[in-house]
């Protein structure tokens, strides 16, 4: 059995294609998409779109049986095109407009995330009958790329929001949270299913049985530093389930992007500088052509500190580095304070391999600033093109 990486190296000592490019194996990410299946039994797998929407990717997806989360009407479409049927989409989006919920309507999506009046009215209006969750705001320990406090509201506001929904004649379904995405610790989901827990007692005081909970994504991979393995989020969830709701354990919905496509990809880049401030300085700045404009949104205030391997034969030696992207914006810096050390025989037109880089690179990429396209993705499937690129 070949690994993750012999597949995408392989293909790219065969193509060679330009750089930067982001190549993705979807075997992995099925494999992932399994992994987590099996380890969290009975529950709902649902991808999170966002992460990754290579057409590829959902079609392999699709095919192995995953849910989707989607947030828009483009991202609708695109799990159609690639055979999800509309009813195993999940609208996961509390901020849309009454036309998003039309289209959504009328592509077979049965089920809505809300934590509004406004918005509940529309889905009541446009969506009749349909499934509604509402989203918590819960107090999370710090991940990599926390929400903040953009999304959710409170215990109470949610009771009110899904005893509103049975009288709209909608199908109240449950709560979902998401405790930030690349969250290290466990123990976060403790706190969200307990205020989960509440909220369902609150409503089943008032005549309405909720059903479904769903705990979001934010399972972390492992970039420089290892993350907890998806068996120690299943315990964490497991265990804090049982504690919350001793009575009856709740439908399970499980939200993932990251952990799904992060390991299955691997962004090939190469140095086009590397120079040093002044002649006593002892950083050299090495200069890539893939920077935060076409691919890696995530190193914005060094939130996600990739792995990253130099291709090829380089002496032993390493200094440290400061790494910055292509594009004439003095944001476009990657990494200033995380330290990194590279080979001292690094030169211009040497490759740099990025690692763990399939979520949340390639979608985030911009149109074309400064006049550089959008990261170019290649699915591989047997370490070969999949069809249809
Ligand atoms: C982004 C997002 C996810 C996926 O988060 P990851 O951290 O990538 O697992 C899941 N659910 C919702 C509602 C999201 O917005």
């Amino acid at each position: 059995m070949s690994t993750t990486l012999e597949r995408i190296r392989g293909f790219l000592a065969e193509q060679d294609p330009p750089t930067p490019c982001l190549v993705v194996d979807v075997d992995t990410v099925v494999d992932r998409y399994r992994a987590l299946t099996a380890g969290f039994p009975g529950a709902r797998v649902q991808y999170a779109v966002k992460a990754n929407p290579e057409p590829a990717v959902l079609r392999a997806l699709a095919t192995a049986g995953a849910w989707f989360d989607v947030a828009s009407p483009a991202e609708i479409d695109l799990c159609l095109a690639a055979g999800a049927p509309g009813e195993r989409l999940s609208y996961g989006n509390t901020v849309k407009k009454p036309a998003d919920i039309e289209h959504a309507h009328s592509a077979g999506v049965r089920e809505y995330t809300c934590e509004a009046d406004s918005d509940l009215d529309n889905i009541a209006r446009l969506a009749p009958g349909a499934q509604v969750s509402v989203r918590l705001l819960v107090e999370a320990p710090a991940s990599a790329t926390p929400f903040g406090r953009k999304f959710g509201c409170s215990a109470e506001y949610a009771a009110d929001l899904l005893v509103r929904a049975a009288e709209l004649g909608l199908d109240p379904v449950g709560v979902s949270f998401h405790v930030g995405s690349q969250q290290l610790d466990p123990a976060a989901w403790d706190v969200a299913i307990g205020a989960a827990a509440k909220v369902f007692a609150a409503t089943a005081g008032r005549g309405v049985t909720l059903r479904r909970l769903n705990v979001g994504g934010g399972l972390a991979v492992g970039y420089r530093e290892p993350a907890p393995t998806t068996e120690a989020y299943a315990a964490a969830v497991t265990r804090a389930v049982r504690a919350h709701f001793p009575a009856a354990a709740p439908e399970l919905v499980l939200e993932p992007g990251r952990a799904i496509v992060a390991e299955a990809g691997l962004i090939r880049s190469e140095v086009v500088l590397v120079s040093r401030k002044s002649h006593s300085d002892e950083h050299r700045w090495v200069y890539l052509d893939v920077g935060r404009y076409n691919g890696l949104a995530e190193t914005e205030n060094e939130a996600i500190a990739y792995r990253l391997e130099v291709v090829g034969r380089h002496s032993s030696d390493e200094g440290p580095v400061i790494i910055a992207g292509p594009t004439c914006d003095g944001d476009d810096v990657l990494y200033q304070r995380t330290p990194y050390r590279l080979p001292s025989s690094l030169r211009p037109g040497d490759r740099i391999d990025i690692l763990a880089a399939g979520a949340y690179t390639a979608s985030y990429s911009s149109v074309g600033f400064n006049g550089i396209p959008p990261l170019r993705t290649y699915c591989i499937s047997e370490g070969r093109p999949t069809s249809a690129e």
